[in-house]
């Protein structure tokens, strides 16, 4: 290990609140060009088909970040989004990343952060990967390495299990332990490689004091294990589920506790990355001396057709523009005109009458939405330069105020900020956790704990005895929601407010049955049964076993019951449900999957009017008789 070059990070202007420091990573045995922190890595997708040719919006913004040296950052496990073939992820591990792509000219230097895509088993802890050749048991964190590896990481980060919201306690206890093993795994088991990433720690807490606990674990074990000189950051995981749901403040504490927990002797040399979030919280996160974060809502806003309006702070549909007020490197060359014409047109990949493609001007929004974010970096880096970073971080909120509530309560523990703030009344538009009658702590740390990750699909079974209504004569299948209890989600809301539109009372002969990607049908009496309530589970469309679970428990369903109903009917648009609903068809000659032609096989299809409608006329051949 000592006489390899070793990456390192440093820290070269330390002020109470927040830092500059130089990370550099090394590749083939040579260090390439520092990078200046606190920076942001773009979240990308590289392995988008079978070839680095792909299409879509990643084509062009790829190319942008790629010509223009951006560093950036991709979880290995991306591919699955993209339905790839074990084949083809062989053929993407043939050589590093950057190299595929000089084979189409071109030539990505910057920096590449491989994630370890733990995020992609948050609710799917037992996704059988084998046939990519990633094992599930002890060996997984290995393998995630070596594909890291092959994929040529300059910056990798340990196989971790996020923790969601409000998870039970000896569940996420579980998942921290598993977590922390998996990176001494990862770290012993890459000292002896030739390759030298750099390597982050992946970290997880529910509270602060998880969060400094873990940390000092960290550097404990890793002293422990003989690896006291092997250099190596802190990323902070779960904190997107947290990002949603605006919690800002607890966002805050688990940065504090990882702070807490670095050893004094470690502190200036130890970088800490936060994982998934930049936008509004950039200048909150640099304030804390975080030194590097990434995001990908850059790409999600821009799919939405929402541009990041600088003049008034907020994003504002495409449509609804009538100039563009930017001058970054993106909108210099926009013509916004152009731009809504290409984006009204029909058909998403072929060539439009101005002969450019659509994707490009989604690329385009995109591309500025992220200059956004480096705007806001670039201001606060300044700030902290000038030793003016509070004063920064308040004339941000200022105009942002959805953060106020997480500065207010981060003055309760900086009596700095307190004593600025005093003179600044924030407009409070949404209220969010904290709240001031509490003193400083945080309500919804003491929430009931409301997601069990360990349910398994025989949590749940409907009864033997069991019977549907008398009075249900149409069966109605329908995927589950992230959401319960599930007539409660948008998904379930939606449709049945329109099935009532459309048949008033008689939406009671519908027998709504949902398919749940862990457990199969659940009747709707059962929807508010324990282990329906409380499992979180996502069907993925790489999950055979559990597909093939949910085909047979559906098949069993109609053969027990199917003559109950005059009419069976699955209505699914996204791709896992709807493989399991199409397997049942091809068995049950009477059951009728619909939408019958969706254009894509997604969700947003679940809500297409066609579609609806097409499910209302083929529930009137029964229910006008009556
Ligand atoms: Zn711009």
């Amino acid at each position: 290990m000592t006489d390899k070059i070793q990456p390192g990070f440093e820290v070269q202007h330390d002020s109470e609140h927040g830092r500059i420091g130089k990370l550099t990573v090394v590749r083939g045995g040579k260090p390439l060009p520092a990078m200046s922190t606190p920076m942001l890595y773009p979240v990308v997708c590289l392995m988008t088909g079978v070839s680095p040719r792909g299409g879509g919006i990643w084509k062009y913004v790829l190319r942008n970040l790629i010509e223009n040296d951006i560093p950036s950052l991709s979880q290995v496990l991306h591919f699955l989004d993209f339905n790839l073939e074990s084949r083809h992820l062989l053929y993407w591990r043939e050589k590093p990343l950057r190299e595929r792509y000089r084979e189409v000219k071109l030539d990505y230097k910057a920096p590449l952060f491989l994630d370890s895509g733990g995020f992609k088993l948050l609710f799917n802890a037992n996704l059988d990967l084998s046939s990519y050749g990633i094992r599930s048991d002890e060996n997984q964190a290995e393998d995630i390495v070596d594909l890291q590896l092959d994929l040529g990481g300059d910056l990798v980060a340990s196989l971790d299990y996020p923790l969601p919201n409000n998870l039970d306690r000896a569940e996420a206890v579980e998942r921290m332990r598993k977590s922390l093993e998996n990176a001494i795994q990862a770290a012993l088991y890459l000292v002896d490689k030739k390759q030298t990433p750099y390597f982050y720690v992946c970290c997880h807490g529910q509270n602060r004091d998880d969060m400094r606990q873990y940390v000092g674990n960290v550097f404990q074990l890793m002293r422990e294990n003989g690896l006291s000189e092997y250099p190596f950051g802190l990323a902070i995981g779960s904190i997107v589920p947290l990002r949603g749901t605006r919690k800002y403040e607890q966002i805050v504490e688990l940065i504090l506790g990882a702070k807490d927990g670095i050893p004094e002797e470690n502190y200036a040399t130890t970088p800490i990355h936060v994982f998934g979030v930049a936008g509004n919280i950039i200048p909150l996160l640099t304030y804390l001396g975080v030194d590097s974060f990434d995001s990908s809502s850059y790409i999600q806003t821009a799919r939405g057709l929402n541009y990041l309006n600088p003049s008034i702070n907020r994003l504002q549909p495409v449509f609804e523009m009538e100039s563009i007020e930017c001058d970054c490197r993106i909108c210099r060359d926009v013509d916004l005109f152009e731009m809504q014409q290409a984006l009204a047109e029909n058909g998403s990949y072929r060539v439009l009458s101005s002969g450019r493609y659509k994707s490009e001007f989604y690329a385009d929004i995109a591309l500025h939405n992220l200059e956004m974010d480096y705007k806001t970096l670039n201001t606060m880096t300044a700030a902290i330069k000038a030793g003016e970073s509070m004063e920064a971080l308040v004339q941000y909120v200022e105009s942002n105020p959805e953060i106020g509530g997480a500065l207010e309560w981060l003055a309760t523990k900086d009596d700095a900020l307190k004593t600025r703030i005093r003179r600044t009344v924030f407009v409070r538009e949404r209220r969010t956790a904290y709240d001031p009658a509490h003193d400083g702590q945080l309500t919804f740390l003491t929430d009931e704990p409301t997601v069990k990750l360990s349910y398994t699909p025989d949590s749940f079974s409907i009864p033997e005895d069991y019977r549907p209504p008398r009075s249900k004569q149409i069966l109605l299948i329908i995927p589950c929601s992230a959401e319960k209890p599930y007539s409660r989600s948008r998904t379930h809301k939606i449709l049945m407010d329109r099935l009532l539109s459309a048949f008033g009372v008689k939406v009671n002969l519908i027998h709504k049955v949902t398919l749940s990607g862990l457990y199969g049908p659940v009747p709707e009496e059962f929807e508010s049964e324990e282990p329906v309530l409380k499992y979180e589970f996502r069907l993925v469309p790489q999950d055979y076993k559990q597909t093939l679970l949910c085909t047979q428990r559906i098949r069993e369903y109609l053969e027990k019951y199917g003559q109950n109903y005059d009419l069976k009917i699955g209505y699914a648009t996204s791709l896992a449900y709807r493989t399991v609903l199409e397997e049942v068809s091809k068995t049950n000659s009477d059951f009728i999957l619909l939408p019958k032609n969706p254009k894509k096989r997604r969700l947003s299809e679940f809500f297409r009017i066609p579609n609806i409608n097409e499910l209302i006329e083929t529930l009137s051949t029964v229910i006008s008789d009556k």
